[in-house]
């Protein structure tokens, strides 16, 4: 089956094929570091978690980058209002940026890049754009010149004409048309600056994506994402930038993920209406929160609201309880799926095949993932009503078909990051727990033999805090790790 992607460059659903076989080069815009980011933005760094771990299961190698916007006016802001160096605010939001975004089990990307070690590329691409006459300084501050490049307009579709109607509301006289955006802005007293040929300053916003994307993935890359909310100016002036100082296309596929909204509202800090994922995973296990994320796909807009969430968490526990009860087949090899004789064991064999063939398909669909998880829950149905029929002393057959209910189901969720399977502990891990606890029991038998009963209740009360619980008995002590309490 083919991948289609609905590309916003063409505005339709094309095939995906990369430029180097068997290879994605994906980049993703990523968070300006000045406060915690909500539950909207979560919504966009999702897709691209979830994209690139499709393309995974797909069998492509995906290289992502995503940038980390550490300079800007709004961190300069931020630090003046607090008080603090400008890199201390955005250190802090970098960590909880990762903080955060990682109990939303949103892996982090190949490359992170910073904006502000990236100064030397940055100034050169910009130099680049100056020999091609594309861009022009002005008292130590760069512009683009838009008029340099005739397809200015063409990710947005937007025209000349609103364009410049658009520009004029912030003017700048010094400008040669309004619609020129910054490349390198001369610093104010007081505000961070690097060396450059134009002046003591610091990159504009747009350029940084460029000059990171070529740098740390090609001059061509397979696939862009970022919010909706970026294609006009943010996209269209990396492509106004990147093809100019090229010649080459900058982005394949452009994907641009709609706004999450509450009460019918866009989320965001403009609207003062945001929710943090700082805040809402006090609230919701990390996995409803995910699931509700992606309970449409990634284009049609999507409402905050405790009812979905409620249903959301209802949904994850199901699910949790499925594989759950799943679990104790997950061993089993699957030697007796050949010609199976019971009825009941062939038709739950053939709904994997079928939830396996349609979790695809709606994927394949321009990363369907409302689809996806109608196709998951419909068959978390046909598991349950088959494990109700099922005993303790099931046969072969059937031992061998629920377990590969588990290795699927639990494989296509983990695209989704709506479950993710715990480690097992591998032999050398249990040895060395094994030798530990001996350990640990040795210290506090010494101490019980002492009458050092603190020492003694000490070690017990912590072990229990870790889910080891100890038994004694006359025979001495022995230890059992407990099941640890899911939420
Ligand atoms: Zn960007």
């Amino acid at each position: 089956m083919a991948l289609k992607i609905y590309n916003s460059l063409t505005r339709q659903l094309e095939e995906f094929v990369p430029l180097h076989e068997g290879k994605v080069l994906m980049y993703s815009c990523g968070p300006t570091v000045y406060d915690y980011f909500h539950i909207g933005n979560a919504r966009t760094f999702l897709v691209s978690d979830i994209v690139r771990r499709y393309l995974e299961y797909k069998n492509y190698t995906v290289t992502l980058v995503q940038n980390l916007t550490d300079i800007d006016d709004k961190i300069i802001n931020r630090a003046n209002e607090q008080g603090i160096d400008c890199c201390q605010l955005a250190q802090k939001y970098v960590d909880a940026y990762f903080e955060d975004s990682s109990k939303l089990g949103i892996r982090s990307a190949d490359v992170h890049p910073r904006a502000t070690e990236h100064i030397s590329e940055i100034i050169s691409l910009i130099q680049t754009l100056i020999d091609k006459q594309a861009a022009y300084e002005i008292d130590g501050d760069v512009y683009y010149r838009v008029n340099h490049f005739a397809e200015y307009g063409k990710l947005s579709h937007r025209k000349p004409e609103d364009l410049l109607a658009g520009a004029r509301v912030e003017v700048d006289e010094r400008k040669e048309d309004p619609r020129d955006f910054d490349l390198w802005k001369k610093s104010k007293a007081g505000e961070p600056w690097w060396d450059s040929p134009w002046s003591k300053g610091r990159p504009g916003w747009h350029i940084e994506c460029s000059a990171m994307a070529m740098k740390h993935l090609d001059e061509t890359i397979d696939i862009h994402t970022g919010g909706h909310d970026l294609i006009f100016p943010h996209h269209e002036n990396e492509i106004a930038q990147s093809e100019v100082a090229t010649g080459k296309a900058f982005v394949r596929y452009w994907m641009h993920v709609a706004f999450l909204q509450i009460d019918g509202r866009r989320m965001g800090k403009s609207e003062s209406n945001f929710i943090f994922v700082h805040d809402a995973v006090q609230q919701y296990a990390p996995e409803a929160i995910r699931h509700f994320l992606i309970s449409a796909q990634y284009r049609h807009p999507l409402d905050y609201n405790p009812t979905s969430l409620k249903e959301s968490s209802s949904a994850v526990r199901r699910l949790n309880n499925c594989i759950d009860a799943l679990g104790p087949y997950r061993d089993v090899a699957g030697d007796a799926l050949e010609g199976l004789n019971d009825a009941e064991a062939v038709r739950l064999l053939e709904s994997i095949n079928t939830m396996r063939d349609d979790f695809e398909a709606t994927m394949d669909e321009d990363f369907n993932t409302a689809g996806a998880l109608g196709t998951i829950f419909k068959f978390v149905g046909e598991v349950n009503q088959f494990l109700a029929a099922t005993d303790n002393t099931a046969s072969e057959e059937r031992r061998s078909v629920l377990s590969q209910a588990y290795r699927s189901l639990v494989e296509v969720c983990s695209v989704l990051g709506i479950y993710t399977e715990e480690e097992v502990a591998s032999d050398a891990h249990a040895a060395l727990t094994e030798e530990l606890m001996n350990l640990i029991l040795e210290v506090r038998e010494d101490a019980r033999e002492r009458k050092d009963w603190d020492t003694a209740d000490k070690i017990r009360d912590q072990l229990e805090q870790l889910n080891i619980e100890l038994q004694d008995s006359r025979g001495g002590t022995t230890w059992r790790i407990l099941k640890g309490a899911k939420g």
